[in-house]
């Protein structure tokens, strides 16, 4: 009798593991994934091309750092 609930012990320990591997996923990270479009736009001071979120943004343009919105703008806020 026992030998029975260390059994069920085992099987739920083992039911338990299984699913935290399973929400764990290392594989598979949730929204951003690599086959996903990312809007690109190009600096106005030298052309390099970067993701949209990434930008600096500036009074005439977009820029890729801070240092060639002032160099193309010509203030430092
Ligand atoms: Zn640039």
């Amino acid at each position: 009798m026992k030998f029975l609930l260390v059994l069920a012990v085992v099987l739920v320990a083992f039911w338990i593991w299984r699913n935290n591997r399973l929400n764990e996923r290392p594989g598979a990270p949730p929204p951003r994934g690599p086959g996903k479009p990312v809007a690109m736009v190009a600096c106005d001071h030298c052309g390099t091309h970067l993701p949209e979120a990434e930008v600096v943004r500036g009074q005439q343009g977009v820029y890729c750092c801070k240092e060639h919105r002032r160099q193309n703008e010509g203030s430092s806020p």
